[in-house]
């Protein structure tokens, strides 16, 4: 596996007598967008968190073949992960404008941070329109679209996505899923969170099924949208 930019083996993590992952192994080569779907509770969510280090966890990461288990989460985000937080996670009092400089805060050049501000607003131009309005104003859609150029302003190589169309209209998932697909035919390498196992299937190179706390399949996102289990426990078919 000399692609991988991730790996991930027996990965552990336990809130206090809660054992929330328990042992699990998966990898991530570079250039792909790979999902990790499940229901509520399973452990997506409290993986994602282990993987940018803001939860202990034992066993072991590797980004880019380097040992990360003993980093510090802003050491993770120099590195080159980033995540966009389940919820949003924007800072509410802040602007856009403030929220996307926040991203950038361990970059020091600031023509380009500015360029990469410039290319959020041509992702998301609904961003531009609204820069100088305070986040925790925007419809749930711009939040989400905020937390993800927030992410992306550390210039990451490793996006890791949270639950992205949770609570979102059909229209704005979809075009929130158009912009995961743009980002990684652009190069990015992407771990997605999702509840919404069809969207995330369809656009994903290959998926693990999460239950709690183990992974219980693993495949192409085209085959496990086919299989039987998949779609009797995660389709609703
Ligand atoms: P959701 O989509 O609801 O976020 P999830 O698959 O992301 O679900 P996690 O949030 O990772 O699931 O939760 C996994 C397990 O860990 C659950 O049993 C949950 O109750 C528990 N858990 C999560 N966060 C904490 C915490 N801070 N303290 C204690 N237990 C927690």
């Amino acid at each position: 596996m000399s692609d991988s930019i991730l790996q991930v083996k027996n990965l552990n993590v336990h809130y206090g007598s809660i054992h929330a992952i328990k042992g699990i192994s998966f990898h991530v080569q570079k250039g792909e967008i790979v999902s990790l779907i499940g229901a509520n509770g399973a452990g997506k969510t409290t993986t994602l968190r282990a993987l940018s280090g803001i939860a202990d966890s034992k066993g072991e990461i590797l980004f880019k073949g380097q040992s990360i288990s003993t980093v510090k989460t802003h050491e993770r985000i120099h590195l080159g992960i980033a995540q966009s937080p389940e919820g949003r996670g924007v800072f509410p009092n802040l602007t856009v404008l403030e929220n996307l400089e926040m991203g950038a805060y361990s970059r020091s050049n600031k023509t380009e941070i500015l360029n990469d501000i410039e290319n959020s607003y041509l992702l998301f131009p609904r961003l531009k329109e609204r820069k100088l309005q305070l986040a925790g104003t925007l419809s749930g859609g711009e939040q989400q679209m905020l937390a993800i150029s927030r992410a992306l302003m550390s210039r990451p190589e490793l996006l890791l996505l949270d639950e992205p169309s949770l609570g979102l209209a059909p229209k704005i998932v979809a075009q929130i899923f158009e912009i995961i697909k743009k980002l990684n035919s652009e190069g990015m390498t992407i771990l997605l969170v999702e509840q919404n196992a069809r969207m995330a299937l369809k656009v994903s190179h290959r998926a693990y099924v999460i239950e709690t706390g183990k992974i219980t399949m693993e495949g192409k996102g085209s085959d496990l949208l086919n299989d039987d289990n998949v779609r009797r426990s995660y389709l609703g078919m």
